[in-house]
């Protein structure tokens, strides 16, 4: 107990330490909140900023007179002092001439926390991920995105196994978010000339790190389009140009309305691509140059990164709607209707082709990246008209393959058993491949016992949820009964159809057969979110609900409703397993898969995507061959069996061999084959350092030799 005059005032320091998302991938306060008040904790999805809100004053006053807090405080101010103020990280030795010109990385949704939900999957946390990297490894980057206050939509599952979307309202408040002040206090709010009306955006920030997120908050637009305006992919194809037009117009804007001058822009997917015509515009006007002779010198700084071959990826708008929209920015660009549509036409002279933004991304860039080598191949074939004097094998997209930010999806149990082979300072070397060598010398014993630990914790929290789902739907079910003795597969990502969640029920007797047998039994949890448009999706949801409530199958299949950031992290952590059967070769790359490396959990999956250049025979299992198929139906029928077979033969096999141990000593070993062999390589440090390298160094070069486009 400390006395009156060693008592600190702990809400302000707790306040300061909340303001930036540091804390969502650092583990210094967390244990702070635990100790002040672990049950509000729990509650507030560790979320700082409404746990500040939400503690009583007679809770708090009580936490600044104990030293432990106080002091752990102490250390968590200095540890984020110390990680904002160095100079030494790895970009001030590899890229210090980015320092002069930063990137802006814009993206239509960015993850970096579930306390600020603009996000609903792979892309955005993709984002938020990258964003980290850059700011762990000094890379001086400015996020732009949307503030949207309805975000992506909750899901439940009602009666009849139907998805109910509800969107629940953003409290900024609540949220590690702040107005932008200008030098008087006052917020910042930006009016753009849209069609032949006016948005008005105000400007937010999220501290990440070292690094800054802006967003744009719509304000003030058209009343038809404003209850959508707000909802991530929520709203029609008006919203979306809506939407578009301010992440890239209004971002860019809004930077150089903060005084910062991009080096390079780096075009997270294509919905951001009007950023591109934003910067020719306004460096027309600094210079008094025409289009022709500023456009090519912008597009040197420009970085696109397409990231899907599924086609609803692709925003293809129709030719008039966008000349509206676009109106006072055409005229501000000297083009003619017709050379504008151009830029987002395969082929500019046809009246009859959509503008679609990927197209505009590419003709807009200097670079387009893929996201994994299988998806460049698919990529070059899907745009090779862009280029028609050249082959496919020449078409100018390269790939840099993507990564998971370690330090967000580790378990903290796993990450300090990893010390003790890893060394104490191993993640700040998490792209070091002899690093990740050492991992051979961890303990079969400890890894397993802390695996089984990490999965009674997700059996809990799916015996919570189920509790939950049975109450709330009036249902006198009890939860499933799963064991932490039996091999665990998880399988979450969004429903869509490619990605063919249904694949392991496609023979349903030995589907049965496989996972009720009774000396080696198998439990699989799945999760996932249909796009609320995607009728398909939505019957591939209902009928795993269907199948996991099937008696057959009690004990064994498992659905968590709205599947979410949370879920991953228990769910990577707490699997055996972790499942992925898309059709190849249509994803992308996939990153679910490498949170589950991190968190000694073995993939499965066909040879798609990252693990058709990761995998090695050893390091997880495959199963499909990386064949394509003439049809789609030949296709999963063939990855169907195959994907049973590599069940029966290989994985329950492996899981169940105990060496005469009572822990499966051969499956540990795969496990640290996985860590050491992809680890290094499939986490976003490793990204970013391409990017750097490969991207924005000599983008950022180009623009800063030649300042007045001559
Ligand atoms: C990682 C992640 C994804 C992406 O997973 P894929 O394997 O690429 O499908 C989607 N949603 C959430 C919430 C995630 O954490």
């Amino acid at each position: 107990m400390l006395s009156d005059s060693e008592v600190f005032d702990l809400r302000p320091r707790l306040t300061a330490l909340s303001a930036n998302l540091w804390w969502g991938w650092n583990t210094d306060l967390d244990p702070v909140f635990r100790s002040i008040d672990p049950d509000l904790w729990t509650r507030v999805g560790h979320n700082p900023v409404a746990f500040l809100r939400d503690v009583t004053p007679d809770v708090l006053e009580a936490a600044q007179r104990n030293a432990w807090v106080l002091a752990q405080t102490t250390h968590a101010e200095k540890t984020l002092r110390e990680y904002l103020e160095s100079d030494r990280h790895w970009a001030s030795s590899n890229a210090p001439g980015l320092q002069a010109s930063p990137v802006a990385y814009f993206s239509a949704e960015i993850g970096v926390d579930e306390s600020l939900p603009i996000y609903s999957g792979g892309l955005g946390i993709l984002a938020g991920d990258h964003l980290k990297s850059c700011s762990d490894l000094g890379v001086p980057t400015y996020g732009v995105s949307l503030l949207y206050r309805d975000g992506y939509f909750t899901q439940q599952i009602d009666a009849d196994g139907n998805q109910v979307e509800s969107y629940r309202s953003l409290d900024a408040d609540r949220s590690p978010i702040e107005p932008i002040r200008d030098a008087n206090g006052a917020t910042i709010t930006l009016e753009f000339a849209f069609g032949d009306g006016s948005i008005t955006a105000e400007l937010w920030e999220a501290k990440v790190g070292r690094c800054s997120l802006i967003l744009l908050d719509i304000l003030d637009c058209a009343p038809a389009l404003k209850p959508y305006a707000s909802r991530l992919y929520g709203g029609d194809v008006d919203t979306r140009i809506l939407q578009e037009f301010v992440l890239g117009i209004g971002g860019y804007r809004a930077l150089r309305a903060l005084g910062v001058r991009p080096g390079v822009l780096h075009l997270n997917e294509g919905h951001c691509a009007f950023a591109a015509l934003e910067a020719v515009a306004q460096r027309m006007e600094e210079t008094g140059l025409p289009f022709g002779r500023v456009a090519p010198y912008i597009v040197d700084s420009v970085a696109f990164t397409t990231h899907t071959p599924v086609e609803a990826g692709h925003d293809r708008f129709a030719p008039g709607a966008v000349l509206t929209a676009l109106r006072p920015v055409i005229g501000r660009l000297g083009l003619s209707d017709e050379e504008f549509l151009g830029f987002g036409r395969v082929n500019p002279g046809d009246p009859d082709e959509p503008f679609c933004m990927t197209v505009l991304a590419i003709k807009m860039s200097h670079r387009t990246n893929a996201v994994s080598s299988l998806h460049a191949a698919v990529s070059r074939r899907m745009w090779q008209s862009l280029w028609p004097a050249r082959r496919v094998s020449d078409a100018p997209v390269g790939h840099i393959t993507n990564g998971a930010h370690l330090n967000t999806w580790v378990a903290e149990e796993l990450s300090q058993l990893y010390a003790d082979s890893l060394g104490p300072n191993w993640k700040h070397h998490v792209g070091d491949a002899d690093l990740w060598r050492r991992i051979e010398s961890l303990d079969d014993f400890d890894l397993a016992r802390v695996k089984l630990a990490l999965k009674q914790r997700l059996l809990d929290f799916v015996a919570t949820r189920e509790d939950e789902r049975n109450q709330r739907l009036g249902l006198d079910d009890s939860p499933s009964e799963f064991r932490f003795d039996v091999l665990t597969i998880g399988f979450a990502r969004r429903v869509a159809s490619y990605k063919r969640a249904l694949l392991l029920f496609d023979d349903m007797d030995r589907a049965r057969q496989i996972l009720t047998d009774p000396k080696r039994p198998v439990q699989i949890i799945f999760a996932g979110k249909a796009h609320p448009a995607d009728e398909p999706g939505k019957a591939i949801s209902r009928r795993l609900v269907e199948i996991s409530r099937d008696p057959v199958f009690r004990n064994h299949v498992t659905f968590i409703e709205d599947y979410d950031k949370p879920v991953t992290s228990r769910l990577i952590q707490g699997c055996d397993l972790w499942l992925n059967t898309p059709r190849r070769p249509l994803e992308a790359c996939g990153t679910s898969g490498m949170k589950a490396v991190f968190n000694a959990t073995l993939n499965c999956s066909t040879l798609d995507g990252w693990w058709g250049e990761a995998y090695d025979t050893l390091n997880g299992f495959a199963f499909g061959e990386g064949r394509i198929h003439e049809s789609e139906e030949a296709q999963d029928r063939h990855d169907a069996l195959a994907l049973l077979n590599v069940l029966e033969r290989e994985v329950i096999p492996l899981y169940y061999d105990r060496e005469d141990e009572d822990i499966p000593v051969r499956w540990s070993r795969r496990v640290k084959h996985a860590l050491k062999t992809l680890a290094w390589r499939y986490n976003s440090d490793r990204m970013v350092k391409d990017y750097t390298m490969r991207v924005y160094l000599p983008a950022a070069k180009k623009l800063t030799a030649d300042v007045r486009c001559t």
